[in-house]
């Protein structure tokens, strides 16, 4: 496995890689989700590349960036062990006065994009930058952060960009909590209650497979499993994020945000 931690490093050993090259953005703080990406990619590419990078622009004032868990020399093992070929680390990737790129503001302004203001346009200001630098044939994105996979799969479209963005499944611990990094915050009391989100759209989908049609009544159900935690939002929308009155089979994404103590989680389920 190479490791660049800069531009030069990388173009070096981008040179050496003749052949379809995978490639998975992560902030670090490796888990199994992070890890099905790899293997994935690994199936279906010659190289598999994936950069660390705790991206400054996505977080908000307020929000956990000096805090968000770094480590690097887990982080390297995890890769190494998992047959990452190219492990891009930058320190910083980021000029000063420079273009952004601006999510659309009708997928900027919902959900996350609503309480994380800004944080769509750190996301793909920083997805882009990576695209150009490891130039990979497809690029693999997590389900479990829905709307950033939309707004992904929506940019790659508008810029023409020569990208295979390939969608992965959301990788779960045995009791169904969703892997995060920022899992590491919660402490054991909280870990059960963050089983709360997953409960609920276990419970969801079970509704749904008893033929409930009505997003309200699945909302109502959902509520009553997340209290007391505070929640965010609670959403039933179609792949292109319309709200929905009636589920919709085969085209319906259930997505929930909650506050477990200080700790902001997201989950999701595809219907
Ligand atoms: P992050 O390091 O949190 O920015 O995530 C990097 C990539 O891993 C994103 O595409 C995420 O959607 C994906 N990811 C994060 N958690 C999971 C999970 N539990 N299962 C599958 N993919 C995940």
């Amino acid at each position: 496995m190479v490791i660049a931690t800069s531009r030069e490093e990388l173009s070096a050993a981008r040179q050496n890689m003749r052949g379809q090259i995978g490639f998975a953005p992560t902030m670090g703080a490796l888990h199994a989700g992070h890890l099905s990406l790899i293997e994935r990619a690994k199936k279906e590419n010659d190289f598999v590349a994936l950069s660390i990078y705790v991206n400054p622009t996505q977080f908000g004032a307020g929000e956990d960036f000096a805090r968000y868990p770094r480590k690097k020399e887990a982080d390297i093992a995890l890769c190494r062990a998992a047959g990452v070929d190219l492990l891009f680390m930058p320190e910083n990737l980021y000029g000063a006065n420079e273009p952004i790129v601006c999510a659309p503001l009708i997928g900027a302004s919902i959900l996350e994009g609503e309480i994380r203001r800004g944080h769509f346009d750190g996301v793909l200001t920083i997805v882009t930058k990576l695209f150009n630098l490891i130039k990979p044939m497809r690029a693999y994105f997590g389900k479990k952060d829905a709307q950033q996979l939309w707004l992904i799969q929506n940019m790659v479209k508008s810029f023409f960009m020569d990208i295979e963005i390939v969608a992965c499944e959301t990788t779960r611990e045995n009791n169904g909590l969703a892997l995060s990094s920022r899992n590491a915050y919660l402490s054991k009391s909280e870990k059960t209650d963050a089983l709360k989100l997953s409960r609920s759209l276990f419970e969801a989908s079970r509704l749904i497979k008893k033929n409930e049609t009505k997003t309200a009544a699945i909302v109502a159900a959902i509520l009553d499993i997340l209290q007391p935690l505070k929640v965010d939002y609670i959403a039933i929308v179609d792949r292109e994020f319309n709200a929905l009155e009636t589920i919709k089979k085969g085209e319906t994404i259930i997505l929930i945000a909650a506050r477990v103590g200080a700790t902001r989680l997201i989950d999701n389920m595809w219907i």
